[in-house]
């Protein structure tokens, strides 16, 4: 399933998909606003949050963040994410010395349960080819400057396997709760695009 999700052109039930919405658009039955809204709910909300959870019982929990990096799919299974897009997760860690940034250079592929579904620029082109060509740069345009002896690793989705950043946890948040915590984790960081800041 995942497989074919990785390369194909859209499926009939896509394509179907997308002829229903316009139909219903076009006679007035469905709302843009409303499907904007829906999408943008997954896309913001109900997405990056699973995996800021994540990210946060990493940052509090060794033993966790140790399964996570181990074995992503079934530590992320525990806090109850997993499905479609999701079912062979890796999850690499950022570092003052290892940044890593996601990418889908083929198309779009995307770890939909703990990020929801991927903005727009991750699926355009100029940043599936130039985030492989020029990461730094790509990265400064994020606002993400990175220390010339960080070494910077891209990883492009394959067939099967969605990656997820775990970000560092940042300076000055010693005392925070997970939940405090969880709600500093953005999904741009879980790209692996920007830094996180207290
Ligand atoms: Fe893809």
């Amino acid at each position: 399933m995942a497989s074919s999700a990785h390369t194909r052109p859209l499926s009939d039930v896509e394509i179907r998909v997308k002829a229903l919405e316009s139909l219903l658009l076009e006679k007035g039955l469905i709302d843009q606003a409303a499907v904007d809204a829906l999408i943008d709910t997954y896309e913001h909300k109900v997405g990056p949050r699973n995996g800021a959870r994540v990210v946060a019982r990493a940052w509090v929990d060794p033993a966790y963040k140790q399964r996570l990096l181990t074995d992503g799919t079934t530590a992320i299974a525990e806090l109850g994410y997993s499905g479609i897009q999701g079912e062979d997760m890796v999850v690499v860690e950022n570092t003052p010395e290892v940044h890593n940034v996601l990418v889908c250079t083929l198309c779009s592929c995307y770890p939909w349960p703990t990020l929801g579904l991927p903005p727009v620029w991750y699926k355009s082109a100029p940043y599936r080819s130039r985030v492989v060509s020029d990461p730094r740069g790509v990265l400064r345009e994020f606002g993400t400057e990175l220390a010339p002896e960080t070494e910077v690793r891209v990883w492009d989705s394959t067939s099967e396997v969605r990656f997820m950043v775990l970000p560092e946890r940042p300076a000055g948040t010693e005392g925070m709760s997970e939940e405090a915590l969880a709600a500093l984790v953005t999904r741009d960081a879980m790209i692996g695009v920007t830094k996180l800041k207290a």
